[in-house]
């Protein structure tokens, strides 16, 4: 089997930045992290085993114990960081540049008197760092259905892993829907999703089936798995090497391997290693089903994120 590697896969510089900070601290144990720093399972083992505490994603309305407190790549809103400094707190803050930019597009937008549209999944992280600093705004996760918006006069920027196409179509469908409406859009999508979206556009005229490795609740990583699901192409979201089933690829002759943002180098490197030995049975065998490229609760019955 030949494999294909995107020219763009794997982690990002800001969660390669978040990972540097998180390696030099020296008590771990004297550390909160709140929510996931990566939506990786192997990392937070790793951060779990070196004894840092770690805050459920979904419950931050409680203090953390310890007195410094770590604020994951995905950021948190200008209101919870003034409670934490205000409770005596120190942040370890490895908020994702991209990720701030998005925070002062939207503050901006809201300044400026506009009614604010998230384009992202509600209750991800970064989606609810971005809305809990705004007086109003409405959050979209696609086109449909568009609600009716308490004003015409509208801002737009999306969550910073918004696939392209996604946040097009959902610009595209308010002007549809509110044509008479003053819409300004702020591109706040980051560079590295677009590259690694775009990489998988390139490979798939020239595969036959696709591996995205990475998280199953990686928003960015359930993104480029769906993205092949899309155009028709096999594709297998898997978390590790042990996912790995021969038998799924009965019959291809030529595999493509991308990798969320928050996927570690060696577990691409393996992934990678194991396929190129890779001998998969002759389509005359009994076939499996294709594995569903997603298969975490949110996404079977409805997110993934970062
Ligand atoms: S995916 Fe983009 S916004 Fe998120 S940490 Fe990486 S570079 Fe930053």
């Amino acid at each position: 089997m030949r494999v294909f590697r995107a020219a763009h896969l794997g982690f990002c510089f800001g969660v390669r930045d978040a990972l540097k900070v998180v390696a030099q601290v020296p008590n771990p144990a004297e550390v909160t992290i709140r929510g996931e720093l990566v939506h990786n399972p192997l990392v937070l083992h790793q951060l779990d085993d070196r004894g840092f505490h770690r805050e459920p994603e979904t419950q931050r309305d409680a203090l953390p114990a310890t007195r410094q407190v770590m604020v994951t790549a995905h950021g948190i809103s200008d209101r919870e960081r003034h409670r934490l400094l205000a409770a005596g707190k120190e942040l370890i803050d490895t908020t994702c540049p991209l990720v701030t930019r998005v925070h002062r597009a939207a503050q901006q937008l809201a300044q400026e008197g506009r009614h604010v549209i998230v384009i992202g999944r509600p209750g991800h992280v970064e989606v609810q760092g971005i809305v809990e600093d705004l007086p109003h705004c409405t959050v979209l996760a696609g086109p449909h259905p568009i609600p009716d918006l308490p004003s015409r006069f509208l801002g737009v920027v999306c969550q910073s892993t918004t696939p392209p196409r996604l946040a097009a179509e959902v610009v595209a469908a308010l002007r549809a829907r509110f044509p008479e409406a003053d819409l300004q859009v702020v591109d706040t999508i980051c560079q590295p999703t677009r590259d690694r979206q775009q990489a998988v556009l390139d490979l798939l005229p020239q595969i036959d089936a696709l591996v995205v490795v990475g998280g199953k609740n990686s928003n960015n990583t359930r993104e480029l798995a769906r993205l092949a699901q899309e155009r028709g192409v096999r594709t297998l979201h898997i978390e590790h090497l042990a996912e790995l089933d021969p038998r799924w690829f009965q019959g291809v002759e030529t595999c493509g391997l991308t990798a969320g943002t928050s996927t570690l180098d060696s577990t691409v490197a393996d992934v990678e290693a194991a396929l190129r030995t890779l001998v998969p049975p002759p389509t005359a065998e009994p076939s499996i089903s294709p594995t569903p490229a997603t298969r975490s609760p949110e996404e079977c019955p409805s997110l993934g994120a970062a």
